[in-house]
């Protein structure tokens, strides 16, 4: 599933590629999406251009304008989306559900063979749609600071690992990098929330900071069917020290990597580095 760092990367690839371009229509090839795309989409966006992309939690958010009126068209790649820039003479692919065209010649394709993925477009303040409006800060920002995030763990009796997965927490913080994040904290993932001290907290935080961070640098991790804007995979995975390594030795003190399931979702950890 693409997580922040793969999201942010292909915002970032599509960022100069779709910057001020103004959409002539677009043709919906299959519209079974998580949430069916609208079949009002591609009148509603004729005409309209570009003028921000941005992103919330693994949402992108193209801002768009027509006539002095704004809407965002609102993409979640779910867990096998992806989107290209292609000439628009380019042939269908199996499993394209949405070609956007473009004015100057070009067309942004959304593929997801799951169908996880969700399209919509948004009249309103998109902060407010009921897809974003329950989320907590970006873990680049201020507002994610050690004494915000000691405060809501501290009032919570639910495992750490799936406290830092909550979007209302923190947003973005996948699976891979939720295991990640906590063994550079030296953090046990099924310590409860009430347990980690103040100092644990602004541990964990810089943890997840650098951790994404450092999967950001390397253009997110390589994990199947994940490619950025460009369609190149990732270079993250290398640097994994326990996630998708049970049973291999803890690169800091060669115990044997452990896995467990917490919230229907796998969890690896080091038994000794983690307390
Ligand atoms: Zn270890």
């Amino acid at each position: 599933m693409p997580e922040l760092p793969e999201v942010e990367t292909v915002r970032r690839g599509l960022e100069t590629p779709l910057l001020n371009q103004i959409f002539s229509t677009a043709q919906i090839i299959d519209p079974r999406l998580k949430l069916p795309i609208s079949s009002d989409l591609p009148e509603k966006l004729a005409r309209s251009k570009i003028i921000e992309l941005k992103r919330r939690g693994k949402y992108l958010l193209f801002k768009c304008q027509k006539n002095q009126q704004i809407t965002h068209l609102l993409i979640h790649l779910g867990m096998t989306g992806s989107l290209r820039i292609f000439p628009q003479n380019t042939p269908l692919q199996p499993h394209v559900c949405i070609d956007f065209l473009l004015e100057n010649g070009q067309l942004l394709r959304y593929t997801d063979p799951r169908r996880f993925g969700v399209i919509v477009l948004i009249d309103g303040d998109p902060l407010q749609h009921k897809l974003l409006a329950h989320f907590g800060p970006e873990p680049f920002e201020e507002s994610f600071n050690a004494e915000y995030f000691y405060q809501q763990l501290k009032r919570r009796r639910v495992p750490i690992k799936n406290l830092i997965m909550e979007n209302q927490i923190v947003v973005g913080v996948g699976n891979i990098y939720a295991s990640e994040s906590l063994f550079h904290a030296g953090i046990l993932p099924t310590r409860l929330g009430v347990s980690i001290s103040f100092e644990e907290a602004e541990k964990l935080r810089e943890e997840i900071i650098s951790t994404l961070n450092k999967a950001l640098e390397q253009g997110g991790t390589t994990i199947r069917n994940f490619t950025n804007a460009e369609g190149n995979a990732g270079y993250f995975k290398q640097f994994l020290y326990v996630y998708g390594r049970n049973d291999q030795p803890c690169h800091h003190c060669n115990a044997l990597i452990q896995q467990i399931t917490q919230g229907q979702r796998s969890t690896y950890f080091c038994p000794n580095c983690q307390k």
